[in-house]
């Protein structure tokens, strides 16, 4: 088999991006084989490695070696978390084309909520028994740093027991150019108003070549990179993500895996790494398919055995929907994300997943996958394990 190219048609190979710098991998079965070996002696992956896995004929074989690789850390465990979604405006200054969910100011749909709606909106989710409110939003022109800190306040205040997940490396960037503050001083300022850590948004695909194509003038790769240095400097820890499906190749994603990694040998600050498959309405690339679940299932396998300083790799039901999300518990996944209630931003680009799960059907799903659910923390900390399935059906 060692002269056999592969050929995986489904998969973006070439793609109009003009000039690439990453080199051409030949791709092989018998290097398939060398890199999936090299995973299960615990050897580190390298590029080519990560390419020829996206290449890989069998994926029943990558998955087999993924889940093995996941359950050397984590077992049977799968990983959850009751939370709720606040996307405290949609109105930005940016336009980047893949974004079906910002609005100029004015525009049909734009909203900012109020204290009050916030505020109402934490008290539901902390009496439902939500540990986590997770808010990331447009980049409003008028507010500043002090609207960002009284956001955080307004919830701390509401339910001190909620952790605020908060603001992506984009509005972070965003507030500390315009008020003329470091990225530390900026998180200073939120963590004095109760941030507990960083969500992963705004990391899209880092290489340039695809950057500059879907969010020319967002934050770069590096600066993404740098905001998250400093955040795990400062002792918060942060998530990750990679919004894959859209115009960029493989190569494209194993350079972002890379990056990420890179930085997880430098600071080991990241809780989990996130796939964001791309929901296609109502964007400005042209792009009108979702991706499928063969793609999805290799990029978690691939986030999985590439991802080797991670513990966690998140299986996010929002973007694959949830049978998606369930079969990814058998190619590495070791958490499901939570039950969201009110997720606009996939929803808004065509997310056909719905905004809300319930508890009782998040701990079905892992239960049915074979696996023992989890409630964790927003930074993993294990709440509760659901050993005992007649447990399940009281929530
Ligand atoms: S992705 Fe974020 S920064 Fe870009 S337009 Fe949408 S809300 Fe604004």
């Amino acid at each position: 088999m060692e002269s056999v190219t592969c050929n995986s048609s489904h998969l973006p190979t070439t793609s109009p991006l003009g000039e690439r710098t990453h080199p051409q991998v030949q791709v092989t079965y018998g290097a398939v084989q060398t890199a999936l070996s090299k995973a299960l002696r615990g050897e580190r992956l390298s590029f080519e490695d990560g390419v020829n896995l996206y290449h890989s004929p069998d994926l029943v074989e990558l998955g087999a070696v993924a889940n093995e690789m996941n359950n050397r850390k984590n077992g049977r465990d799968v990983f959850f978390n009751v939370n709720r979604h606040i996307n405290p405006t949609n109105i930005c200054a940016l336009s980047c084309k893949f974004c079906a969910f910002s609005r100029k100011p004015g525009e049909e749909g734009a909203y900012a909520y109020s204290e009050d709606e916030i505020a109402h909106k934490a008290r539901v989710a902390a009496e439902s028994g939500a540990t986590e409110v997770h808010m990331v939003g447009g980049l409003h022109p008028r507010w500043k740093l002090s609207n960002y800190t009284s956001i955080i306040r307004t919830v701390k205040e509401t339910a001190p027991q909620l952790h605020v997940k908060a603001f992506t490396a984009v509005e972070l960037d965003w507030l500390a150019r315009k008020e003329r503050k470091t990225i530390a001083e900026v998180l200073t300022e939120l963590r004095e108003a109760g941030l507990g850590s960083l969500p992963g948004g705004g990391a899209e695909i880092f290489t340039p070549y695809v950057r500059e194509k879907i969010c020319d003038t967002k934050l770069t790769g590096d600066g993404w990179l740098d905001i998250h240095r400093t955040a795990h400097r400062m002792g918060l820890r942060s998530n990750c993500t990679m919004l894959y499906g859209h115009i960029e190749d493989v190569e494209a994603r194993i350079d972002h895996m890379m990056r990420l990694r890179a930085l997880q040998d430098e600071t080991s600050g990241f809780n989990v790494f996130i796939p964001l498959a791309f929901q296609p309405e109502n964007n400005e690339l042209g792009i009108t398919r979702h991706t499928y679940g063969v793609d999805d299932l290799k990029t978690i396998a691939i986030g999985r055995l590439m991802l080797d300083n991670f513990r966690h790799i998140k299986s996010y039901w929002v973007m694959t929907g949830d049978r998606v999300a369930q079969t990814a518990l058998h190619f590495g996944a070791n958490d499901l994300d939570g039950t969201v209630v009110e997720e606009k931003i996939a929803n808004m680009a065509g997310s056909r997943a719905g905004m809300a799960m319930a508890k009782s059907k998040i701990l079905r799903v892992i239960r049915d996958a074979d696996r023992i659910p989890v409630e964790r923390s927003t930074v993993y900390e294990p709440i509760r394990r659901y050993e005992n399935p007649a447990e399940d059906i009281i929530q």
